[in-house]
């Protein structure tokens, strides 16, 4: 037997690890897993190189409790280690690893996946660890190591561990009694080992004996049932070791990769759009499929996240910094061993490698969509009100993607028709070329609340795009900016011929000294101060008097309430309406000629109203009274 201090280089690490991320301490579970999986593998590689005599068998690990004995072992029939092999591996490299990795990140808390602390992370639960070990090597001896959590250890032949392979067994202590819950140790192994290379036992389960076929019996009364199904007794694995991203995208069909979504989620029921499987092996490893989800409302979206592993290993689930922004509202997983996993978030932010990949997987997604708009065009006309959202997201905010995604980025009229951008230019150009040689894009918010005005726009001749998300605002900057031809107003930003304006223009029947005598009129029954009063002259068929929120300052209003685009703290300004008087319709001609003061004003207030009533401003008393004066006219 042999005695010994571990090599303490720089203070005692124990303490450290013990307390080290409390939150975190259940990572010890992935670490010992996936070092039994690692010592399979690497058998596995012996045995393809020839190196090792025979079949390897059965390589399956296994996760065993034992709640009487506050033990929690792991057990692997990988390549085990001889006794110099646990001094080497165990006493010096592991532990100046773990020490180095404590000495470190100790006052850090934002470590990506906590990776590195390894075989030492037992000690956050553990007071004792136990490793029984036999390496496959020819005439090697069973060994026995056991450390109480102070550096010193004992070394010994024992020969308890029969055949090749590894037992480490944590003694839990009194303060993680929580890990010697069945139930906690199932939900860890579900977190962190879903996918893991090799399969990993815990319990057994009972299922339907499948060599059994039930026979018809006669029951008590003598009525004719089928007997039980015969049960059998058989290991529980619990994690899927060859998922679908580890496959060629060849020998997946669509049915694979949606039940690979529920596993992946399986409180989600919804199917998801379609799909993306990455993967690259140069300039670094990268494999994962993405799928585009179908969104109810933004809550939802956060509640399956992309989930990023190493080598089938879970890191995380906050992928911020690795995917590109706009993409995090996506589902799936990405795979990198090429992603550094012990490093801080703002780290992460900064790495070139992770940069690149974050361009590989933004560039991947749009050749996809593009993919899909070439291949079946109707089809992806009809998923593209549920995916417009993250594509103008990755226009606003991702420079590249905005350049490939003109291709296949849809604009859709409020008739239901779809068009790229530059086809739709062609489709306007003619109608909707103002006297500034400015194509004018009308687009409405709400083809409900704004239904008067895409009227008065679709009488001309003109097509009115719906543009009706959070984003709205800022594309529309941003595609004006793309192209200098291009002018966008919200149909019910000024009177239509306003909007677009030609070269020719309808005479206005009112005079100046008309206008000067009916202003005041009209801004005395108005409700609020935020309304100024102009005169237009449209034509006989148009709306006597039609309330209009300028462009600009509607744009600056939505911009602030989504935040960006250099509005902060913009959000409080003040509502400005401006109401236009179609000075040629007769009805303003009637007001202008009413002698009673009484009934102009009555006849003023209910147009005004009217107009307020389109633009749904007319509310609470206002429109009761409204109401009662309507019903009193007719
Ligand atoms: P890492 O896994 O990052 O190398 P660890 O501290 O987890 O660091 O493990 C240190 C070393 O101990 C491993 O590299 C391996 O050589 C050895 N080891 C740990 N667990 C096992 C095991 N179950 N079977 C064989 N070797 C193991």
């Amino acid at each position: 037997m042999a005695q010994g201090t571990i090599n303490v280089q720089t203070e005692n690490i124990f303490p450290i690890i013990k307390q080290f991320l409390y939150s975190d301490q259940e990572i010890f579970l992935r670490e010992l897993v996936s070092n039994a999986v690692d010592a399979t593998q690497k058998l596995k590689t012996l045995s393809n190189l020839g190196e090792l005599k025979g079949d390897i068998g059965d390589t399956q690990m296994e996760v065993k409790l034992d709640e009487k004995k506050k033990t929690l072992t792991f057990s692997d029939k990988g390549i085990g280690m001889t006794g110099e092999e646990v001094e080497k591996y165990i006493n010096q490299i592991a532990f100046s690893g773990a020490e180095e990795f404590v000495e470190k990140y100790k006052d850090k808390a934002s470590v990506i996946g906590h990776f590195g602390l390894g075989f030492y992370s037992s000690f956050m639960v553990a007071d004792k660890v136990e490793i029984f070990t036999k390496s496959y090597k020819e005439g090697a001896k069973a060994v026995k190591w056991e450390c109480d959590g102070s550096p010193n250890f004992t070394l010994e032949e024992n020969d308890q561990r029969k055949g090749r392979g590894t037992d480490i067994v944590l003694h839990i202590s009194d303060d993680a009694k929580e890990y010697l819950a069945e139930g906690k140790i199932r939900e860890l192994l579900d977190k962190y080992c879903k996918f893991m290379a090799v399969p990993i036992k815990f319990g057994t389960k009972e299922i339907n004996d499948p060599d059994f076929t039930p026979k018809k019996i006669k029951d008590k009364e003598g009525k004719e049932t089928t007997e039980p199904h015969k049960q059998i007794t058989v290991d529980n694995i619990v994690n899927n070791p060859n998922p679908a991203w580890t496959k060629a995208p060849v020998d997946l069909k669509e049915d694979d990769y949606n039940s690979f979504y529920r596993e992946l989620y399986p409180m989600n029921f919804d199917q998801p759009l379609f799909n993306i499987h990455l993967n690259v092996d140069y300039p670094f490893n990268l494999t994962g499929i993405l799928y585009f989800p179908k969104l109810k409302n933004n809550l939802e979206v956060q509640k399956d996240k992309i989930q990023l592993y190493s080598n089938q290993v879970f890191v995380t689930d906050s992928v911020e910094g690795i995917v590109p922004d706009f993409l995090t509202l996506l589902h799936g997983v990405i795979d990198s061993p090429d992603i550094p996993l012990n490093v801080s978030r703002s780290y992460l932010q900064s790495d070139k490698n992770v940069k690149k990949i974050s361009n590989y997987i933004s560039k991947k997604v749009a050749d996809k969509l593009n993919d899909l708009f070439k291949k079946d065009r109707k089809a992806f006309e009809e998923k593209w009100d549920d995916i417009k959202i993250f594509i103008e997201y990755g226009i606003l905010s991702d420079e590249k993607f905005a350049e490939k995604a003109q291709k296949f980025a849809l604009y859709k009229t409020t008739d239901g028709k779809y068009y790229t951008i530059e086809e739709y230019k062609k489709e306007i150009k003619k109608a909707q070329t103002d006297k500034n040689k400015k194509v004018v894009v009308l687009y409405t918010s709400n083809a409900d609340d704004q239904f008067t005005y895409i009227a008065a726009a679709k009488d001309r001749g003109y097509s009115v795009l719906v543009m009706n998300t959070p984003l709205t605002a800022h594309l529309v900057g941003k595609l004006e900016q793309a192209d200098n031809d291009f002018s966008f107003s919200r149909v019910d930003g000024d009177v239509i011929d306003n909007l677009i304006q030609k070269e020719e223009e309808i005479p206005s029947k009112l005079s100046e000294a008309d206008e000067n005598a009916l202003k005041p009129v009209i801004e005395e029954v108005l409700p609020k101060e935020s309304f100024t009063v102009n005169f237009v002259s449209l034509s006989e068929k148009d709306q006597p008097m039609t309330i209009t929120q300028a462009e600009f300052m509607r744009r600056m209003k939505d911009m602030s309430a989504i935040g960006g685009g250099g509005m902060m703290g913009m959000g409080n300004l003040p509502e400005s309406y401006e109401l236009k008087v179609n000075g040629n319709h007769p009805l303003i001609s009637k007001i202008l000629a009413e002698k009673n003061d009484k009934k102009k004003k009555e006849m003023t207030k209910q147009a005004a109203d009217l107009a307020l009533l389109s633009q749904n401003l007319l509310k609470g008393e206002a429109l009761s009274d409204f109401i009662k004066r309507s019903v009193k006219l007719i």
